[in-house]
């Protein structure tokens, strides 16, 4: 029965690969650095309370008025 070893060998490396694509965090983390009471409340798995967090999380960003940084911003001008 050696037709059946390839169509195996092919779903296993097929599962080896869909394993290793879900190890590499699909959507890339924030860019620049969390402030420190954005990233204590991340740590114990909470979201920033702060309101001013919160409006700059809804951007994907940081909250600068806290200390955090945002990576500039790639250009979109395309
Ligand atoms: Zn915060
Ligand atoms: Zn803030």
């Amino acid at each position: 029965m050696k037709s059946l070893r390839l169509p195996l060998a092919l779903l296993v490396a097929a599962f080896a690969f869909s394993n290793l694509a879900r190890a590499e965090d699909p959507k890339p983390a924030l860019a620049g650095e969390p402030a420190a009471c954005c990233k204590k409340n991340a740590e114990a798995g909470k979201a920033c309370p702060h309101g001013c967090c919160a409006t700059a999380a809804k951007d994907d960003k940081n909250c600068e008025k806290c200390g955090g940084k945002n990576a500039p911003k790639p250009d979109k001008a395309t």
